[in-house]
């Protein structure tokens, strides 16, 4: 049973693209209420349900509350965006760095879609400065973004730091409606 319906575009993008292997450490941003975060742990086995395969981890950020969820280590109450999360992060990974950067992140709609559109956009271009920090090289990114003017630059950005970035618009998202998901994969790795 998961949380919110949510869950079944990520199992969606997942079974396409294998994103989320056992394992894997995932930065899952804007969690709540907990779906994606259900998800990622039965992917990457965080919470050591098949003990042949081996333990990843998830942490899941929301400026919300998010019930607890075992497999899960939760950061409610928390920006994604503010550099002090990024530090947090940091000492709670393993070694500091995660394999697959998730973000279902989405700001309350004002309703005038340019606007909207336009504070999502600066929100995931926040999630390079993330990925700067933790993101390992050949990791992954997948981004929930408003369809809009700018998403171009969007796209431009991340394929800056990324060898392969594409749009995804899972069946189980509502067709008339302007959400889709970049898929980043390959992170080049940053300069530190
Ligand atoms: N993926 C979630 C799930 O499956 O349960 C649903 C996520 S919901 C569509 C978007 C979430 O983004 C909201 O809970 C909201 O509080 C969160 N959010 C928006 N801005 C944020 C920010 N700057 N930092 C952290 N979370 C944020």
């Amino acid at each position: 049973n998961f949380r919110c319906r949510s869950a079944f575009k990520l199992l969606e993008i997942d079974d396409r693209f294998r994103l989320l292997q056992p394992g894997f450490s995932v930065v899952d941003c804007g969690a709540a209420p907990g779906a994606w975060s259900q998800v990622a742990v039965q992917r990457v086995n965080s919470a050591g349900s098949d003990q042949d395969l081996p333990r990843g981890m998830v942490i899941g950020i929301d400026l919300l509350h998010i019930p607890p969820l075992a497999g899960a280590h939760f950061l409610p109450s928390h920006d994604v965006t503010d550099p002090a999360t990024h530090a947090e992060l940091q000492a709670l990974l393993p070694s500091g760095q995660a394999h697959v950067i998730l973000s279902d992140m989405a700001p309350n709609a004002t309703g005038f879609r340019d606007m909207d559109h336009e504070r999502l956009v600066s929100m995931c271009l926040s999630l390079i400065d993330l990925a700067e920090k933790v993101l390992l090289p050949g990791g992954s990114l997948l981004c929930k973004y408003w369809d809009g003017v700018l998403a171009h630059r969007l796209q431009e950005k991340l394929s800056s730091v990324f060898s392969s970035v594409r749009t995804v618009k899972p069946d189980a998202s509502r067709k008339d409606s302007a959400e889709r998901y970049f898929l980043a994969r390959m992170y080049r790795g940053s300069v530190k």
